[in-house]
């Protein structure tokens, strides 16, 4: 069973269907898991296990959807990796997303999935259509998870051509892409001149709701120019710019595309490594 099973499966044990009842701390308490609320130096959570009981000890960060994260992050780790001590920092996707730390992915799957789980999640963004990042603020008070976690499971339930991405003034920190976009799909490294998270993040200026764009300004590939995107940005941590896309359906056809990506065909047909 992967993580995010599990945790659907500790949901529907408790015959959870409304978001309103995920009640982690009672959760936790029923798997023998205590939550406490502390000041932790260089950490936001960590996990003591003795025996058949533990201790969750979150630092409190003044976002209620964050500390529940915390808390799903830690029973996850009691749930699969139980006789060992954690030391985490919760929702850093930036460490996380592409962290070699399988333990830490896991956890966080956990608690995506606990705190969002596929049969309500599902139909509520199915409802929304493309949601942009105000209807994914409130998504995320529906579910009081936080908006980056929400953000994050949205890509990941896949049911809508999306990437949210993670950029600073020296490129791209994170993306996360729905599993059915295509992988031919070569997100840029550097933020383009021309696009609104550029802008937002060298001179301040927001966007406010979701616009098209060329496929270029988006995408490496050299036919991205006949494709659209929806953009939509916001800021982030402080220096960072979160995105938000949306492709165009045709986008989801296009063939496979040698010529990007990190290894592409020579003249003699086999791969070579492009940069
Ligand atoms: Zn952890």
């Amino acid at each position: 069973m992967s993580p995010g099973q599990l945790a659907e499966t500790r949901i529907a044990e408790l015959g959870i269907t409304d978001p309103g009842d995920i009640d982690v701390e009672a959760i936790a308490y029923d798997a023998q898991m205590l939550v406490e609320y502390e000041a932790l130096e260089g950490c936001e959570a960590t996990l003591v296990g003795v025996g058949d009981r533990a201790i969750a000890t979150v630092r409190p960060s003044g976002v209620r959807g964050r500390d529940r994260f915390s808390i799903g992050h830690e029973l996850g780790h009691w749930e699969m990796h139980r006789g060992r001590s954690f030391s985490c920092r919760v929702e850093d996707p930036d460490r996380n997303l592409t962290s070699d730390k399988p333990l830490e992915k896991e956890a966080d799957e956990y608690s995506a999935h606990l705190l969002m789980p596929s049969t309500i999640f599902n139909p509520v963004v199915r409802s929304l259509g493309k949601p942009g990042f105000r209807e994914l603020d409130d998504l995320s008070k529906h579910f009081e998870s936080s908006l980056l976690a929400t953000c994050i499971r949205l890509a990941d339930i896949d049911a809508l051509p999306v990437v949210i991405a993670c950029y600073s003034n020296s490129g791209r920190r994170w993306s996360k892409v729905a599993a059915h976009v295509p992988r031919r799909w070569w997100l840029r490294d550097k933020l383009d001149d021309d696009s609104f998270a550029h802008s937002l993040l060298f001179s301040g200026t927001r966007t406010v709701s979701a616009r098209k764009q060329p496929g270029e300004v988006w995408f490496e590939n050299g036919d991205a120019e006949n494709y659209e995107v929806t953009e939509e940005c916001m800021p982030g941590k402080a220096g960072e710019v979160l995105v938000l896309l949306y492709l165009s359906s045709p986008m989801l056809d296009a063939r496979y595309d040698p010529n990007v990506g990190v290894r592409r065909f020579n003249d003699q047909g086999s791969y070579v490594k492009r940069r």
